[in-house]
């Protein structure tokens, strides 16, 4: 008999359900209504064993505990943030990720949204749509990369990845996390340190309790009316209120946006400045990666109820 999985969340490759229609008797979260999503889960509860979710959408204590068979929770994406350990944990549930597979096209954007920023190509597009280039309207020149200090929050596998890129534009690379990573870049002996000494921070860290508006009011002044904010890395570790006040008071130079606090949902004010570069989370958001990332979560999911080792579990907290 095939197990049964909720599947929680959106943005898999149609392929991945292909495969997970296959192997499972699969409930869809996501499509069912709002107001009627109570009682489906009441309903599919009791034969639940899986759940394959998003790195946003994870999974809260409220849902694992209404689901009494679950034995794993096999996350698309590599930040677990999302993820109940506390109510997991303590009954054995495992959890997986999918890293590397996506390390990177996320890096890539990060550099793309570094360059759109520092080249104001987003303004520079709707200048050249709004005629304001045939009506000799005035431009304000970009910023060159060369010879800057991008500083890395985060010096894992998507930051490594996007300090070798800004390295061949001829940028420095410093970072901040609390190990000291095996590399030639220096390491700051703070946050604010790290953003003082940079004209572009990188936020690559993971989001959670730990890092929760680690990127506040203090590190964006130390950053400065000349420094640039890249965060692919989660909303929760930037203070968005501060960040927009920066922004508004010319204490922070510009920003380059690919998550934020409340998403769906971007403040009217972020969305306002021209200063600013908005995507809607999309670091991993390619055919080839999302494609991977389904799969290995699928293989993940595959090797549990085949009795065999995880290609890629995460340990929770008292792991
Ligand atoms: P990783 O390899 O685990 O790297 C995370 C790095 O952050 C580590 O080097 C870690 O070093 C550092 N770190 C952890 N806690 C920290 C803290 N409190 N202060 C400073 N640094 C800290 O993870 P990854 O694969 O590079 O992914 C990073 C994050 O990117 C994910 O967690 C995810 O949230 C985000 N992401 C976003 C997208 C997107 O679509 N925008 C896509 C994929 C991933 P220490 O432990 O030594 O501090």
């Amino acid at each position: 008999m095939r197990p049964e999985i909720l599947l929680l969340g959106s943005g898999w490759v149609p392929q991945v359900d292909k495969v997970l229609e296959r192997d499972y008797v699969c409930h869809r979260l996501a499509a069912v209504a709002p107001a009627d999503r109570d009682a489906f889960i009441e309903r599919v509860a009791p034969g639940v064993r899986g759940v394959f979710t998003t790195g946003v959408t994870g999974i809260d204590a409220a849902l694992a505990d209404r689901l009494p068979k679950l034995e794993i929770v096999a996350v698309h994406g590599v930040g677990v943030d999302a993820v109940a350990f506390d109510a997991l944990d303590p009954r054995g549930i495992l959890v997986t990720n999918t890293p590397d597979v996506l390390t990177e096209d996320v890096a890539d954007l990060a550099v793309s949204l570094l360059l759109a920023s520092s080249r104001r190509i987003p303004q520079l597009d709707r200048h050249v749509r709004a005629g304001d280039w045939e009506a000799k309207k005035p431009l304000q020149p970009a910023r060159s990369l060369r010879g800057k200090v991008a500083g890395i929050v985060g010096l894992g596998r998507i930051g490594r990845a996007v300090a070798t890129r800004l390295e061949s534009f001829g940028m420095a690379i410093r970072y901040f996390q609390r190990s000291t990573a095996d590399c030639l870049y220096p390491r700051s002996a703070s946050l604010p340190d790290l953003a003082r000494e940079s004209d572009y921070l990188i936020v690559c860290a993971p989001g959670g309790a730990a890092t929760r508006a680690m990127i506040d009011a203090d590190v964006l002044d130390a950053l400065g009316p000349e420094g640039t904010l890249v965060n692919i890395a989660r909303g929760s570790l930037v203070d968005e209120a501060a960040l927009i006040a920066a922004l508004q008071e010319g204490r922070l130079g510009a920003a380059a946006l690919d998550v934020f606090a409340d998403e769906p949902r971007v403040p009217a004010a972020l969305r306002e400045l021209d200063n600013v570069v908005l995507t809607p989370h999309v670091g991993s958001f390619t055919v080839e990666t999302r494609t991977a990332m389904g799969m290995l979560a699928a293989a993940n999911l595959e090797a549990h109820f085949a009795g065999k080792p995880l290609p890629t579990r995460v340990l929770g907290a008292s792991a």
